[in-house]
């Protein structure tokens, strides 16, 4: 009957680490056109690590320190790099105050005084405008695949970190593995367009970068006009893309928010489960029909 083998589907998805929501999910993942992914932490492992720091004035250390102090709120993975980077060279990190991020574009707080930003190239050069030689030292970190982000104190830079995330080891053919059963893969990132294209080119697979939030929506929205649209993310604020794709597909464990959100889950932290689950989903409905 119908309801046993979509049972059976979901239990066998379960067996392997795929957790869906139901029915309706399961039969809607085989049927996607189109798989949009998360960049950070979904096609890469999510665990970015501080490979520059380079001060405008003065030392190394107090950027990373002040950087830290501003990210100590933060649970960005970004953020999370940034503090790891100033605790493994045993810096004191100051207390902040009124600490608030802006999605997409960085984190403000006070720091001894001070409001202090750590943002996005692109969010900073709205507030002012980058010497030539900052902007090119920015270029070449993000050619290298690296996401750079300033600290700056309103209009001053204070200096710069290069951040960088591995892909995950099984993405690529993962991705390949989509493709050769014909459907389509882009990754969407609110990282800039250089380091989205760096990653993006390693992976083999195509990239809209510098997107804010509701970017990512219409996004979504755009490619749903030629069918059905999974989305893969992991964060908190891949929430709404998730919400507003056909099926939602959370990475692990990740937020408790974006596995709420999902209709289906890839507890095993693969990339590879994606095509599993097309797979086990255009399986069970070829056994119902
Ligand atoms: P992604 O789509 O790759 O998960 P986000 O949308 O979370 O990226 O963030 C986009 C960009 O905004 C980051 O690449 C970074 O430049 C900036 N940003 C976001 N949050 C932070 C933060 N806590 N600290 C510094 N920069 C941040
Ligand atoms: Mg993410």
């Amino acid at each position: 009957s119908v309801p046993a083998a979509i049972t059976s589907g979901i239990s066998a998805g379960t067996r392997r680490g795929l957790l869906i929501k139901g029915g309706a999910a399961l039969e809607t993942i085989g049927l996607v056109s189109t798989i949009a992914f998360d960049k950070t932490g979904t096609l890469t492992a999510g665990k970015p690590r501080v490979t520059d720091v380079q001060p405008v004035n003065g030392t190394r250390q107090e950027v990373l320190r002040l950087a830290a102090a501003v990210e100590s709120g933060s649970s960005h993975p970004l953020a999370r790099a940034i503090l790891k980077a100033a605790q493994d060279e045993q810096l004191s990190v100051p207390s902040a105050q009124d600490a608030q991020a802006l999605a997409g574009q960085g984190v403000s707080a006070s720091v001894e005084g001070r409001t202090l930003l750590v943002s996005s190239p692109r969010h900073a050069a709205g507030q002012f405008s980058l010497l030539a030689e900052h902007a090119q030292q920015i270029a070449a970190f993000e050619a290298q695949g690296k996401t750079a982000v300033i600290l700056h104190d309103g209009q001053v830079p204070l200096g710069f970190l290069a951040i960088r995330d591995e892909p995950r080891d099984d993405a690529r053919a993962a991705l390949a593995e989509l493709r050769a059963l014909g459907i389509s893969t882009v990754m969407l990132t609110g990282d800039n367009a250089r380091t989205g294209q760096a990653i993006a080119q390693g992976l083999g697979i195509d990239v809209q970068a510098e997107l804010l939030p509701e970017d990512k929506l219409r996004a979504i929205d755009q490619l749903k006009t030629h069918g059905a649209v999974a989305m893969v993310g992991d964060g908190i604020n891949d929430a709404p893309a998730l919400a507003r794709s056909d099926v939602g597909i959370a990475m692990g464990g990740g937020t408790d928010v974006a596995l709420e959100t999902a209709d289906a889950a890839l507890l095993r932290e693969k990339v590879t489960g994606v095509s599993e689950l097309v797979q086990l989903s255009r399986a069970t409905m070829n056994n119902i029909r």
